[in-house]
């Protein structure tokens, strides 16, 4: 497909599609062979996230003023709109995004699950009783909503990222402005037709595409924005926040990790090796719980290595349209040579990698080899930078201190696992771990729906997304006191 037959996409406010008052359009390409183009992205405009955010206004009184049931029905319905055309967004996910079919479906699925579990707590309690000083009153907390949210989305998980914050949001009565990536934007259209599908009302909820300097920023900006929820880069979250900060609005910033797997002398070997290289090479390494470094007990070291070489050797790399790809393509040529570089840069001594098979179907695709470095220097580059790609960081530790020692040594904070049979070890990992998201022999990605989700230090700016955590932060609480 050509720039000439990718869609256009316009805008979703209103429940309508709107064009851009731009003309620019940014191409959104498919990773697995960059010839093929998906859509075309208006850039957008200030006026264009101004629109957006007006429409959400509008909307939120009377979305406010239904009751907690017939939000729920809402959701429901909406993840009944998305079931429907499961096997399409998947399909699209893989191209647009180049995430292994089997991984796009299982995304898929948690959205469905997503919305179902918001719906239901679109019905649970809003409140709670507290004991007055006055006597004869009663007292209670009510959780409000804040009124129009924005968030601003990346693209490696391009509808389970927007829905996890979308429909906690809509649960409790906000209405959304969304600003997907530039590179998952034909996904985002196609989760704004499900909800117009779905009967959402019109400006509950929005979609603006564009570039993340202009649109994104500009909606920050917006008068009618009480909160914003970021998931992205550490660079851009850091914006994101002093932007928040100085308009005094709510924000939560979920940004990079650093994640690290530690295998302890006790451990079953075959099984970290298995899924340390899961963690780190599927999807190409770039989920933000992707497995980045691993720390491993000195006299285990040559043995795992050995296992973690077979395992690595053995997921397959491919083209998305390969139902057996494991691996797939890094998101861009920018990504691909900033990886590059960066090894370059530390003069990462290999201890091997995968190369990319030299058949047609490759060359016009942004693939990476899957590779082991050791980590050297635990304040290097390796140690320290987030690469987002596969590409794994080995260290040697001495010892059970020594190891969590190397594995609190990053300033990002966001996934953990250790390997061991020991309890002791175990519990003593939990208790000293710095870290959002802790495993004992599981790998380091992935977190149930249902379960709070985010990181400590430069990961998160603390609060956390999923399950009950998402009602502190869509909600606000007001105090009330009924006296006789
Ligand atoms: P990114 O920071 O480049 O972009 C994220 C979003 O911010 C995009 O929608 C982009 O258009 C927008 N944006 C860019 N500049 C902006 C600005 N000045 N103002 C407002 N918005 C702006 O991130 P990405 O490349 O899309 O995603 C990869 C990053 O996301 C990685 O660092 C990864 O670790 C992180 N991530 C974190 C989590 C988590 O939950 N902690 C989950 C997934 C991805």
């Amino acid at each position: 497909m050509t720039g000439s037959t990718a869609r256009r996409l316009q805008h979703f406010i209103d429940n309508g599609w709107r064009d851009s008052e731009t003309d620019g359009w940014i191409d959104d390409v498919n990773p697995s062979d960059v010839r093929d183009v998906i859509a075309l992205v208006p850039k957008g405009s200030t006026n264009d996230a101004h629109a957006a955010a007006s429409a959400a206004a509008r909307a939120f009184p009377a979305w406010r003023a239904l009751t907690g049931p017939a939000r729920a029905e809402h959701l429901y319905k909406w993840a009944a709109a998305i079931g429907d055309r499961a096997e399409e967004l998947a399909q699209v996910m893989a191209r647009e995004v180049g995430k292994p079919i089997g991984e796009a479906r299982g995304e898929v699925s948690r959205c469905v699950v997503i919305l179902r579990y918001y719906a239901g707590d679109a019905v649970r309690q809003i409140g709670e009783v507290i004991p007055a000083q006055s006597p004869g009153a009663l007292q209670f907390s009510l959780r409000e909503p804040l009124g129009v949210v924005a968030m601003i989305t990346p693209w490696n998980f391009p509808l389970a990222i927007p829905l996890w914050k979308v429909a906690p949001a809509l649960a409790f009565g906000n209405t959304v402005v969304l600003k997907p990536a530039e590179s998952s934007s034909y996904l985002a259209a196609l989760l704004a037709e499900t909800a117009s599908a779905a009967g959402i009302p019109a400006g509950v909820f929005n979609v603006l595409f564009g570039a993340g300097a202009t649109v994104g920023a500009a909606l920050l900006e917006a008068p009618e924005v009480r909160a914003v929820s970021f998931t992205g880069s550490g660079a851009v979250g850091a914006r994101v926040a002093t932007t928040a900060a100085a308009r005094n609005i709510r924000y939560q910033t979920e940004m990079g990790g650093k994640n690290v797997v530690i295998v302890m002398p006790d451990a079953d070997i075959a099984k970290a090796a298995s899924l340390t290289a899961a963690g780190a090479m599927r999807y190409a390494g770039q989920k933000c719980t992707a497995t980045s470094r691993v720390v491993v007990a000195r006299s285990v070291e040559n043995e795992f290595l050995s296992q973690l070489r077979s395992q690595v050797e053995s997921l397959p790399i491919g083209p998305v349209t390969d139902a057996k790809a494991a691996v797939g393509p890094l998101i861009s040529r920018v990504s691909h040579d900033s990886i590059t570089e960066a090894l370059r840069d530390a003069k990462a001594e290999a201890l091997f990698s995968v190369p990319i098979p030299g058949s047609t179907e490759f060359s016009n695709g942004n693939f990476f080899p899957p590779t082991v470095v050791r980590g050297g220097d635990p304040d290097g580059l390796l140690a320290q930078r987030e690469l987002f790609g596969p590409v794994l960081a080995e260290f040697t530790a001495e010892d059970a201190d020594h190891a969590i020692e190397l594995a609190n040594h990053t300033s990002y904070g966001l996934s953990a696992s250790i390997f061991t049979r020991d309890l002791t070890t175990a519990l003593d990992y939990i208790n000293r771990i710095h870290v959002g998201l802790v495993r004992v022999n599981g790998d380091t990605t992935g977190v149930d729906p249902h379960a709070p989700f985010g990181g400590m230090k430069g990961s998160s700016s603390g609060s956390r997304e999923q399950g009950p955590a998402a009602r502190e932060f869509y909600t606000e609480i007001k105090t009330v006191q009924v006296n006789p």
